[in-house]
């Protein structure tokens, strides 16, 4: 008879006390921390910015890239006041010193006479909620300045 197999032990679980739910990012170019970010990949060739990993340079087919972090501030470039959801929203693209980042308006009525092209707007980032062992999905939009 073969001899017992030892037991198996349970693969070492990350450290998540329920006390201290995890959080993570809904997108991966979002940054968490005490100061959330974007961050951006750089062509070291030429210096375009994208918010997605490529495998090159959608601009002069380099494929070196380095991390950037963009600036949490900008300006709406264009937007789209978006009336098929159940509560309209503005979705919009926003300069943030030379990188387009698309994303949401947060914290605006949804109407033109309160989104304005040219208007500065900053990071903000908010709860998506949480899935049954507590991690919490975390969203980022732009709110007035
Ligand atoms: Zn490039």
């Amino acid at each position: 008879m073969a001899p017992k197999a030892p037991a198996k032990k349970k693969p070492a679980k990350k450290a998540a006390s329920p006390s201290a739910p995890q959080q993570i990012p809904f997108v991966n170019y979002l940054v968490l921390g005490k100061t959330p970010y974007l961050r951006a990949f750089e062509c070291t060739n030429c210096g375009a910015r994208f918010l997605d990993r490529r495998n090159a340079c959608a601009n002069c087919f380099a494929t070196a890239f380095k991390k950037v972090r963009i600036k949490n501030t900008g300006v709406v470039t264009s937007f789209a006041i978006v009336m098929q959801a159940k509560e309209p929203f503005v979705s919009a693209t926003v300069d943030c010193d030379g990188t387009m980042v698309a994303c949401t308006l947060l914290d605006v009525e949804p109407n033109p006479e309160h989104v304005k092209l040219g208007m500065k707007v900053k990071l903000k980032t908010y709860s998506m909620g949480k899935d049954a062992e507590g991690t919490e999905a975390i969203g980022f939009g732009f709110a007035p300045a």
